[in-house]
């Protein structure tokens, strides 16, 4: 195998920001990527993944959602490079959520960074790791420090030996969320997919049935779903096509190749971008409850040419089903919903249909098209909702409406718990059921059921636990109110405004 060692003729990269990583702050890591090269690259992430009131991750380093997508594809290689930190936490991470494959990792130091071996030590992983009897790809993500310091991987080869080479920046301070670093790598794997079958035969998709019409549905869905809403695209004629983000190289072939692809996710920007590049139409929204089912397959119909009676006769078929799983579990709570799966706009209209009160949905994804028809059907019902939601917006939502249920990320749940505020885990709880079709709609009943029956239940444990945990009595070690040592809160002041008036002399030229 050769070892691709070779000194490519470019500038040395600049080093990033001091203190860099996501305490640097956003514009010191953007300007210092800008100068180190990557405009273009940074100019992109802007447009596709627009800033909102948060602006930087305030869950997991975003890079995992990229990962993920790496290392849940077969015969796929993928490798970070970023500080060892960030790939502790980030193999950690994926670890923690059943990763099966190693997790690649090029170290660095200051003087690799500044002299650009860095990019060598890349180029020559790669080069070794590029063996086509394990892989069809090596990913390469640059993190936070190497994507900063303009470690350019667009200058890697694209194959070498038949295995395909794909680098990506996924910076912290580029790409708010993993959901969205999910796209990053989703699309440029499309993207190279479709060039390589624009520019010739490719291998043949598993399971592909010649004449077939097929919609390809784009997000991690939960795996019951894709066979639901086959079971609804059935009487228009229609199939579902190798999901994405896939699994195997050649189910991205698959996936370009349908009547129309379905953003049900709404945040994959890139993926649906090299879906109109392909001349697909994209449809927005999913097939959740009576009118988000009818909506979302009059547009299916409406881009895949099916004939308006087969269309009228699918509609009479499935909706009542749907109606009737609805009226069977009804759901008489107010709920509020935030998370950052990019379904929760969806899981609203659910709760809705299904009788619930929602005032506030909250989404760390940004606004896009794709959700357009269920944000108009929410705020036709009165529901605030907030697309780049932070949790203080989420948590202040919460205290607002003081919900039966608050469905929510990690540190929401927290607070509500504290509020005496029975909660639950989106991610665990709601995304780990069905969401469309009949399945769906009988889906949520039970656990909002379940867990608005314990409203006396964490009402007694407020009561009991009292302040234990909060404010003077967090921590252990101690029984009464800590004593401040005497005169340290003025000789803490003093020396604060020392600092600041050096700080103006230095300022002055002083
Ligand atoms: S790569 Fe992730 S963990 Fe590392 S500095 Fe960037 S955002 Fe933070």
């Amino acid at each position: 195998m050769t070892s691709g060692n070779a000194t490519m003729d470019r500038p040395p990269a600049p080093p990033a920001a001091d203190g860099s990583g996501c305490h640097a702050g956003r514009d010191t890591m953007l300007e210092a990527a800008r100068a180190a090269g990557k405009g273009e690259a940074m100019a992109r992430l802007m447009a596709d993944y627009p800033r909102g009131p948060h602006d930087q991750p305030q869950s997991m380093c975003p890079a995992f959602g990229a990962l993920r997508i790496g290392l849940r594809m077969r015969r796929t290689a993928t490798i970070l490079s970023g500080s060892a930190c960030c790939v502790y936490g980030l193999s950690f991470t994926s670890h923690f959520y059943g990763a099966r494959r190693s997790v690649g990792y090029v170290p660095f130091s200051s003087e690799t960074l500044v002299t650009g071996q860095l990019f060598e030590d890349i180029r020559k992983a790669v080069y070794d790791s590029a063996n086509p009897d394990q892989y069809d790809t090596v990913v390469v993500i640059n993190l936070c420090v190497p994507t900063a310091s303009g470690v350019p991987l667009d200058l890697l080869p694209k194959q070498i030996n038949g295995v395909r080479i794909i680098g990506i920046d996924v910076p912290g301070f580029g790409v708010p969320t993993h959901a969205e670093a999910k796209d990053v790598l989703a699309g440029a794997m499309l993207r190279y997919a479709r060039l390589e079958a624009e520019a010739g035969p490719v291998a043949r998709p598993r399971d592909l049935v010649e004449e077939e019409r097929r919609v390809t549905l784009i997000g991690e869905l939960f795996p019951a779903d894709p066979v639901g809403i086959g079971a609804l695209l059935a009487p228009l004629g229609l199939t579902v096509a190798p999901q994405l983000p896939s699994r195997e190289w050649r189910d991205l072939y698959g996936a370009l190749d349908c009547v129309a692809a379905a953003a049900v996710h709404p945040f994959y920007t890139a993926t649906t971008r090299e879906f109109q590049a392909a001349g697909r139409p994209v449809v927005g929204s999913g097939p959740v409850g009576v009118d988000g089912t009818a909506a979302w397959l009059e547009a299916i119909a409406r881009v895949a040419d099916v004939p308006a009676d087969k269309l009228d006769a699918a509609k009479a078929r499935l909706l009542p089903a749907i109606r009737g799983a609805l009226e069977a579990n009804p759901i008489s709570a107010r709920i509020t919903v935030s998370g950052y799966e990019g379904s929760e706009l969806l899981v609203a209209r659910l709760l809705i249909e299904a009788g619930a009160v929602v005032p506030y949905v909250g989404t760390a994804a940004p606004r896009t098209d794709w959700s357009d028809p269920d944000r108009e059907w929410l705020q036709a019902r009165g529901v605030h909702v907030q697309y780049r939601a932070s949790l203080e917006q989420d948590v202040a939502a919460m205290q607002d409406v003081r919900p039966d249920l608050a469905l929510g990320t990690t540190p929401l749940v927290q607070k509500a718990k504290s509020l005496g505020i029975p909660a639950l885990y989106f991610t665990n709880m709601v995304s780990a059921r069905p969401l469309f079709g009949p399945a769906g709609a009988g889906a949520l009943a039970g656990i909002v059921a379940a867990q608005t029956r314990g409203t006396s239940r964490f009402a007694r444990m407020v009561e009991f636990f009292g302040d234990v945990g909060s404010g003077e009595g967090a921590g252990y070690g101690w029984s009464d109110v800590p004593k401040e040592p005497a005169g340290a809160r003025d000789r803490a002041r003093r020396a604060r405004e020392a600092r600041a008036r050096a700080a103006a002399n230095q300022a002055m030229g002083g």
